[in-house]
């Protein structure tokens, strides 16, 4: 079973990294382009341009991401701190200089919506109202003069509060139905599982056994199954509890799982004190062998504090003609054939 995040939540991440690559690579051009177009006179000048330090810090930032993708956070928020340092200074460059801040805009907008991308609508709301909460300090602390740029000034405040809310409509979306899908999921899983054990419940164990049986019937590969029953374990109750009964259950199911989960096989609660073990690919004589390791592991360590043993049968699928209630039946019929053989057996 996946417990590492589902396929969705997997590919949001990737995409939240895509996103910051390419906006961190399109700054670093544009930085590189601008330079090109109106060189600054001196390599100190250029050298000592807030702009060049932000250009360089993305693109380490950018190489960093390429390569653990989980420094994701830090190096967006490093970014987004030094905007956050460099815009008085932007804001001031361009008030001295009369200078129209159509790019400043645009990347300030960027930049939002990046905020969102990678630390969600909560925090990232949090970061661009600072963002913007310092670039209208220092705006207000020393106005444009000129009508032009007055207006200029604000129209893109204008659209970057536009953009700003649409950006969080569109995340805050995203990020809701997300949710949904990740409880849905979780939902479904525990639908699936035994409560008590953490295996498979009998719903799902049949439907593995059904899907198993039709693959195994068009690759013309061997499946087998497993059916257990603890040995007298209404005595574990009778003399222990039922806590300490269902605390041998766990152990048992937990057993079952650690010996057949690498080769594949999959443990269902088929019911009380009954397990079923599927074998994908694997034929009847190779499960009797598995059989048989399960039965020594069950006698040969105490299982929820008690020395338990349990009875053991055997069944592999006969091909056309054969259903999962034959194949479970036949299983069964051995299982209390080794019950009446005295118990812990394997038939
Ligand atoms: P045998 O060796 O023939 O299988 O004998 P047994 O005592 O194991 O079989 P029996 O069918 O007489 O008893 C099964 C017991 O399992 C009876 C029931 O109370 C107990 N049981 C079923 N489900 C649970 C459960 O979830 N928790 C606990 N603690 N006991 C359970
Ligand atoms: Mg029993
Ligand atoms: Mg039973």
């Amino acid at each position: 079973m996946n417990t590492s995040g589902s396929i969705l939540e997997q590919r949001f991440q990737a995409i939240r990294l895509n996103v910051v690559l390419a906006v961190a690579m399109a700054f670093v051009v544009f930085s590189a382009i601008t330079n090109l177009v109106d060189p600054p006179p001196d390599l100190r000048t250029a050298l000592g341009s807030p702009k060049t330090w932000l250009a360089a810090t993305t693109l380490g930032a950018a190489l960093i991401c390429l390569y653990r993708p989980q420094t994701l956070n830090i190096a967006a928020g490093t970014l987004l701190a030094l905007t956050m340092f460099s815009l008085p200074f932007e804001v001031r460059w361009h008030i001295d200089n009369q200078a129209i801040p159509m790019n400043m805009f645009v990347w300030l907008m960027v930049y939002l919506l990046c905020a969102y991308v990678v630390f969600g609508t909560r925090v990232g709301g949090v970061l661009n109202s600072v963002s913007v909460g310092i670039m209208l300090l220092a705006l207000v602390s020393d106005p444009p003069t000129t009508p032009v740029l007055v207006s200029s000034w604000l129209t893109g405040l204008i659209v970057l509060s536009v953009l700003g809310v649409l950006g969080y409509s569109i995340i805050h979306f995203i990020e809701i139905n997300l949710l949904l899908h990740v409880q849905d999921n979780a939902r479904l899983r525990a639908a699936r599982l035994d409560a008590l054990t953490g295996v498979y419940g009998r719903g799902a164990i049949e439907e593995e056994l059904k899907r198993s049986m039709s693959s195994a019937q068009q690759a013309n590969t061997p499946v087998s199954i497993v059916v257990t029953d603890i040995d007298h374990f209404k005595c574990v109750n009778d003399l222990h509890g039922h806590n300490t009964g269902d605390d041998v259950l766990r152990a048992v199911a937990k057993c079952l799982r650690r010996n057949v989960g690498r080769m594949g096989g999959v443990v269902g609660r088929w019911g009380g004190e009954e397990f079923v073990v599927l074998l994908p690919g694997v034929s009847r004589t190779d499960a009797l062998a598995v059989a048989e390791q399960l039965r020594r592991e069950v006698s040969a360590i105490p299982l929820g504090g008690l020395p338990i043993t349990a009875s053991f049968g055997v069944a592999a699928f006969r091909g056309t003609g054969d259903s999962p209630e034959k194949m479970f039946g036949r299983a069964d019929v051995a299982m209390y054939e080794a019950k009446r053989a005295g118990r812990n057996a394997v038939r």
